[in-house]
């Protein structure tokens, strides 16, 4: 009776790193995850689980094509631009798609009575807070455009709420890394920006030494902290949270962290460990919009919707990442 609860989810940006893990885990949970994508920034081979359909989030028409072809019950919503530094020197970028996106999205989604909704924000909103455990209080004063574009979103979902009735889990990342262990998927950005892949290409040598970026923060060892959580745990959490909606739980911020920092030096090192290689790494100065440490303080996720990571230790991560850098998909 399994096909009986077959149920399609929209899921945008299902072309790229995580919205294609996303769509392998919902594919695991008897959904149907039904790609939109402008492969922008994704990859159309990264689409294996369900239907793909081209399409940009501005593009009103074409999504209520897509909203009234499969009739998804959900949408998840990854697509989006995401990088720290083009949104210092292109927030307009940001505003426009992510923030002008979403809404042209959340639109065709009320439109078409999908009330469902889980979406990707990120601990980007929170900003500075030395010294702070972030959880989902903490007051959200985002550094760059990036995280204000998602913070703007967040927003959004809570005023169609209360007029619309669209119910949204709302998941704040903290740094994604890894990649699927049954090497299917992983990460490929283009142009890559992201520590753990830049560093495994400069071990490699298929890129010159890696830039830290500043070894004056205020930390032990002068580079930024994060906290980094494997993709495949990440994706779990939003199957979870899919769930939750369906369940009729209401609407709810969730931090995904692991509450563990690495610094920089401290992931570099990790990297040497794992691949057994030296990582070729020259200091750099601070890159514009980086908060000093983001780290999750928070364990709601973990409580409330029985999210378990598994595979969120910074050798599990680094190693899946390595397997499939090694596969040759970075030379695309
Ligand atoms: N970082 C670095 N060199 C790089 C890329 C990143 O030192 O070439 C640092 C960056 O300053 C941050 C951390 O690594 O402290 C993680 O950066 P990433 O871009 O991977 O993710 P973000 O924290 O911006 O989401």
């Amino acid at each position: 009776m399994r096909g009986r609860y077959v149920t399609h989810v929209l899921v945008t940006g299902g072309a790229g790193y995580i919205g294609s893990h996303a769509c392998k885990a919902l594919k695991a949970a008897g959904h149907v995850p039904v790609t939109y994508d402008n492969l922008v920034t994704g990859w159309e081979d990264a689409v294996k689980f369900g239907p793909f359909e081209r399409g940009d989030l501005l593009d009103r028409e074409r999504l209520d094509e897509v909203f009234a072809r499969y009739r998804p019950v959900a949408v998840m919503h990854f697509a989006a631009l995401s990088q720290v530094g083009e949104a210092m020197s292109e927030p307009g970028r940001y505003w426009r798609n992510n923030v002008c996106g979403s809404l042209t999205l959340i639109e065709a989604a009320v439109a078409a009575g999908c009330l469902d909704f889980v979406f990707s924000s990120t601990c980007a909103t929170y900003g500075e807070h030395d010294n702070v455990v972030l959880d989902e209080n903490t007051p959200q004063e985002p550094l760059n455009a990036y995280g204000a574009s998602k913070r703007a979103v967040e927003n959004i979902l809570r005023d169609f709420e209360a007029a619309h009735g669209l119910r949204h889990v709302i998941f704040r990342y903290f740094n994604v890394a890894g990649a699927d262990p049954e090497g299917e998927i992983g990460e490929h950005h283009r142009p890559e920006t992201h520590l753990i892949p830049l560093m495994l290409d400069a071990i490699y040598g298929k890129r010159p030494a890696l830039t830290v970026f500043g070894t004056d923060y205020d930390t032990p060892d002068g580079t930024c902290i994060r906290d980094y959580v494997h993709v495949c745990d990440l994706v779990d959490a939003h199957v979870l949270g899919l769930k939750w909606l369906q369940d009729g739980k209401g609407s709810r911020v969730f931090n995904l962290g692991t509450g563990t920092g690495f610094s920089v030096m401290e992931v570099i090192e990790q990297s040497r460990a794992v691949t057994n290689r030296t990582v070729p790494f020259e200091i750099g100065p601070r890159r514009a919009g980086d908060a000093t440490r983001l780290v999750s303080g928070s364990v709601r996720a973990e409580k409330e919707l029985g999210w378990k990571p598994t595979r969120s230790n910074m050798g599990a991560m680094i190693a899946d990442a390595w397997r499939w850098h090694q596969t040759g998909h970075y030379d695309k």
